[in-house]
């Protein structure tokens, strides 16, 4: 029987960190839908972002063949010693995974792994983007996010939510919200409900494109909402107006057209006719 949080944390004398975004899980039955949510199998590395007081990583390492562990905080290192004790496929790194390069975290996980992790909020869109951005290996990434992140990733060109994060997970693969959470069964209560949102990364999605230029090309057509792609587009890339109207014509946009109306796939169009344009 595993020990009730508030013991754990008594026994230890450990006072939760709001700036670490410490707002942990203690339903067992929660725990596993998520694990189950995320397609874990035993053949299955996990990278567990966040690992808190253990919770979600025990509940991991009974169906995955091997769990790895970051957490910030080293007040944790006797908790874990504790509530992870008797398993022997978890490893925990105590290290900020922010100042890591995936390609180091990469290397250590040795191939093929999935995400899943309880994310600390203030940390949510720089991970899934540096993820998504040069992750080789990674082929899904099950994460809880604040219910109005988890709309914005799943959102439809032209909606309100849809926003250039979308687009980035268009572009390695799609999202969708596997589970809703109410904000009780976090301890503290925070105050949002959240989500678990599913992003599967398909392999040769747009196999061949540049996304390198695709991202700049995106940050552009999102730099200023109010205005038309054209404008964005002269702005951002340095492109005269006859090659910005060019371009979007070639890759079959209205001129009209506003950067939220655009799909991952007219972003990939949009990035070969404008190399056209500017090559001459
Ligand atoms: N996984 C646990 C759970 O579900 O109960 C804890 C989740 S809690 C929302 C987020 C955890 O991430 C905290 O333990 C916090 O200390 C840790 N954390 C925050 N920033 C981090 C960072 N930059 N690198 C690694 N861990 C971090």
């Amino acid at each position: 029987m595993e020990k009730p949080l508030k013991y754990i944390l008594a026994e230890h004398k450990l006072t939760l960190k709001k700036a670490f975004g410490q707002n942990f899980l203690t339903d067992g039955e929660l725990l596993s839908e998520i694990v189950e949510k995320a397609g874990i199998t035993p053949d299955d590395t996990v990278l567990e972002i966040g690992v808190g007081a253990g919770a979600l990583t025990r509940q991991l390492a009974k169906c995955a063949k091997r769990v790895i562990g970051y957490e910030i905080d080293t007040r944790l290192k006797p908790v874990l010693d504790d509530t992870l004790f008797g398993l022997n496929n978890v490893g925990i790194v105590f290290k900020d995974v922010m100042k890591e390069k995936i390609s180091d975290i990469e290397k250590s996980l040795g191939g093929e792994y999935k995400i899943v992790a309880n994310l600390p909020y203030y940390i949510t869109t720089p991970i899934v983007m540096n993820f998504l951005e040069n992750a080789v290996n990674l082929t899904s990434m099950s994460i809880m996010v604040q219910e109005e992140v988890a709309a914005r990733f799943s959102a439809a060109p032209a909606s309100s939510d849809y926003g250039a994060i979308t687009v980035a997970i268009n572009l390695r693969g799609g999202a969708k919200t596997v589970l809703k959470v109410p904000r009780e069964k976090f301890t503290p209560v925070p105050n949002v409900d959240s989500a678990v949102v599913k992003i599967d990364i398909e392999k040769n999605k747009f196999a061949g494109a540049d996304l390198v230029a695709v991202r700049d090309i995106v940050r552009a057509g999102f730099s200023s909402r109010r205005k038309m792609l054209v404008n964005n587009l002269i702005n951002g890339l340095k492109l005269t107006r006859v090659q910005a109207e060019t371009a979007l014509t070639k890759a079959g946009v209205p001129l009209t057209s506003r950067g939220e109306t655009l799909s991952a796939l007219d972003y990939v169009k949009l990035s070969e006719s404008v190399k056209a344009v500017k090559n001459g």
